[in-house]
């Protein structure tokens, strides 16, 4: 039976250093933190976590200036408040709320978003410097995951990663984060030929794939470390792509859906902001 790695638990430790953190950075600059979260239509899943985003920053004393859009808004609109919030010196980081309301061209609002203030790592230029193993603003989930495989204290070095998906946002930075860290790398998709027996090999099998208990017992090697990724909403309530009750039997570790990389998300945003403020006093 698997351990449990509580993203819960580990969130809030991360939170609480975070909180010493933007306490020391106020004491230090006299000025506090400033992310700007903006939200355009009334989508609830998306209602929720920027809600539960700011209560986060609350908590660690981050100041939230949220900007709610209507649905109906144009390009322009949600484009001239990207754009100022862009040049305004006092924001530290600017979070634009994805998916967008279809007809809203979401690359082209991300690009206006200065990389110094680019809280989500979702940038090129962030990516980039991602994929060459340099400094970057981490996109906050796999980054959150990373937290997770350290938390075990399992060496992950040299093991065989899988990760299925290969979206911008999750499985590719997922998969360069995994590289860096020194392990053996297989990316998965939905072209993927033989998915079973590739995850079957996985020392480490990290599921962001959006389709509910996807990943089955039978495709999980026995004492694998099996990471969660995804967020389904069924009629049975919230459930992840990995069909835990069967999976915990044969896993070393396991990730909970709800409570595990969801949480880690919100707190490695804070530690992005928390960042990208540091940064960018630096560069004053
Ligand atoms: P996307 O829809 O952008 O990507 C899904 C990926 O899964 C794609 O690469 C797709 O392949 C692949 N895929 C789909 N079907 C299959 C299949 N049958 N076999 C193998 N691969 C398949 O989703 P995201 O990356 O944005 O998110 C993934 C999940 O993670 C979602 O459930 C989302 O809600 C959740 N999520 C959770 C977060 C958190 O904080 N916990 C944060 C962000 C996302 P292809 O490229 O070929 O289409």
């Amino acid at each position: 039976m698997a351990n449990i790695i509580d993203g819960k638990i580990i969130s809030s430790k991360i939170k609480n250093q975070i909180k010493d953190k933007v306490a020391e950075f106020y004491n230090k600059y006299n000025r506090q933190i400033k992310l700007a979260v903006v939200l355009v239509g009334d989508d609830p899943a998306s209602q929720v976590y920027v809600k539960n985003k700011i209560k986060a920053c609350e908590f660690v004393g981050i100041q939230s200036l949220s900007f709610s859009l209507p649905k109906e808004s144009s390009f322009e609109q949600v484009s001239d408040c990207v754009k100022a919030l862009a040049v305004d010196t006092s924001v530290d980081g600017i979070l634009v709320q994805l998916p967008l309301p279809k007809g809203i061209d979401e690359e082209a609002i991300l690009r206006l978003i200065p990389a110094n203030k680019d809280v989500d790592g979702f940038l090129a230029e962030n990516l980039g410097n991602l994929s060459m193993n340099k400094p970057s603003t981490v996109a906050c989930t796999p980054f959150g995951v990373m937290k997770m495989l350290e938390e075990t204290g399992v060496s992950i070095k040299g093991k065989n990663a899988v990760v299925v998906g290969r979206s911008n946002i999750v499985g590719k930075p997922m998969s360069m984060l995994l590289l860096n860290a020194d392990c053996t790398v297989t990316v998965c998709h939905s072209k993927t030929n033989d998915l079973k027996t590739i995850c079957k090999n996985a020392d480490i099998l990290v599921a962001a794939i959006g389709k509910p208990k996807f990943i089955t017992a039978d495709m999980v090697k026995e004492g694998a470390i099996v990471i969660d990724v995804g967020i389904n909403r069924t009629e049975n309530g919230l459930v992840g792509d990995v069909d835990f009750d069967n999976v915990k039997e044969i896993a070393s570790y396991i990730t909970p859906v709800p409570g595990g990389v969801g949480p880690m998300t919100i707190a490695m945003l804070m530690y992005n902001t928390y960042n990208c403020a540091l940064r960018r006093q630096n560069e004053f």
